[in-house]
């Protein structure tokens, strides 16, 4: 089989890298890729939202499956442009089409959605500039802290936690009169503020029948203790120490069923990856948002646990045949651990030469941003290197990879070092 993945971060690498591992494939093409998805696979010069170019190269190099790694493809109708040209009609893309898309590219969309099939989440409303003395009054009605959301993709910067109502209405109008997210702030959900501790759930679906991935749990601020700037991702880990098969359970019947019947329901056709944001409340699993694709580390520690050929799910997938396929996974943990450039999340360096990758021993390195430069592999992004290691948990796993992680350098490059802090007392 012919595999193009779309992407260029660390996501991709890691699932370039468990393709690679399969015994089905031929040959493994990245757009645009990294330094690191080089070394499994052929990069291509070309952008995921390139469809017209994707096309032509997916003709020319009979490509058979089209793996999409970032959402904003996705939303932008990728897949419906398979499946409208006769000529490229046949490949499988693994990635949901523009509607089923929205459940990411839209937060009202997918609280609509939510509320419809009783999967439990955050009670909320929409507002928008029309009804801006609505969400006033919705607001007053609300206890502290207030959760506000931009309807549409901010880069992950939408959501605003604020303790003060005068600030909450404040801002409540800057978002909807005031643009401070553009577009996607044109319409806001006001959601009730859920308090307890987050893990991210990942299921493949052809559209009729899934598969439960393993679970992670990632960290987002850049600073130790959960502190400072949110990022792309600083760590993760996986399996979740508070996921008990019961919990899991829970989420299986009360989130995961629900979704996959509900979008049939709804008569929305998806095929790909469904990343289920989850907060544990009490003992009770909520859904707080989800993704039409994989996460960011998260992959990074979910690829590497996958025991299955990825191209059999993946054909699976593509010819709505997903439940004749199995799934393994192997037992041991996964601690990933992401080396950041210096500034990040801000404004940060760039073109830094890295050193001493090849002196890893027993970790994966996945690249995030990161480019070829001759012999020199530097720096071309916020986030640069994943290292990810197993263990018999997460703290043996953890301890592997920043043993590693001290072999890599490059100047100012910085990653936290208490990833899974939380999780100790729970864990011992
Ligand atoms: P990202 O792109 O980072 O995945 P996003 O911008 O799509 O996020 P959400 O995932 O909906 O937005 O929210 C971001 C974060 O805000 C969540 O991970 C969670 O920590 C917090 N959050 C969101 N909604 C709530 C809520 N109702 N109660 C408490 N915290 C919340």
């Amino acid at each position: 089989m012919n595999i193009l993945v779309l992407g260029s971060g660390g996501r991709e690498h890691a699932i370039c890298w468990k393709i690679s591992q399969s015994s089905q494939l031929d040959k493994l093409f990245i757009a645009p890729g990294n330094a690191g998805t080089n070394q499994v696979g052929i990069n291509v010069d070309l952008q995921p939202t390139d469809f017209d170019g994707i096309k032509d190269f997916v003709l020319k190099n009979k490509i058979d499956i089209v793996v999409v790694g970032p959402e904003e493809p996705l939303v932008l109708g990728i897949a419906d442009y398979f499946l409208a040209d006769e000529s490229i009609k046949h490949v499988g893309v693994i990635g949901p089409n523009k509607e089923a898309a929205q459940l990411e590219g839209s937060k009202d969309f997918s609280k609509q959605f939510m509320k419809r099939h009783n999967i439990p989440t955050a009670k909320y409303a929409s507002f928008t500039q029309d009804n801006l003395a609505d969400g006033f009054k919705f607001l007053d009605k609300m206890k502290s802290p207030y959760v506000l959301k931009a309807d549409g993709l901010a880069a992950g910067k939408g959501v605003l936690i604020i303790d003060d109502l005068a600030e909450a209405k404040k801002e409540l109008e800057n978002m909807l009169t005031k643009g401070k997210f553009g577009s996607a702030s044109s319409k806001v959900v006001i959601e009730e503020f859920l308090s307890g501790i987050e893990m991210s759930v990942f299921v493949l679906t052809d559209g009729i029948s899934y598969k439960i991935l393993p679970e992670a749990k990632d960290y987002k601020r850049i600073s130790e203790g959960d502190q400072g700037l949110n990022t792309g991702g600083m760590g993760a880990i996986s399996p979740v120490p508070f996921a008990t098969a019961g919990f899991k359970d829970k989420i299986e019947n009360q989130i995961i069923i629900p979704t996959i019947k509900g979008l049939k329901k709804d008569n929305i056709e998806y095929k790909g990856f469904i990343f289920i944001g989850i907060i544990k409340v009490g003992n009770d699993p909520y859904v707080i948002e989800y993704n039409c694709r994989m996460g960011d580390p998260e992959t990074e520690v979910v690829m590497p646990r996958l025991r299955s050929d990825i191209i059999d799910l993946f054909e699976g997938v593509a010819t709505t045949t997903l439940s004749e396929r199995d799934i393994m996974f192997y037992d041991k943990a996964a601690a990933a651990v992401m080396m950041v450039s210096g500034g990040y999340p801000e404004a940060y360096e760039k073109e830094k030469v890295i050193n001493g990758i090849h002196d890893v021993v027993d970790s994966l390195v996945f690249h995030a941003g990161t480019k070829q430069d001759g012999a020199k592999t530097i720096s071309s992004g916020g986030r640069v290197i994943c290292v990810t290691s197993y263990g018999k948990d997460f703290k043996k796993a953890l301890d592997k990879s920043y043993e590693n992680i001290k072999k890599i350098n490059f100047d100012n490059m910085y990653y936290r070092k208490d990833i899974g802090f939380d999780l100790e007392l729970i864990e011992d």
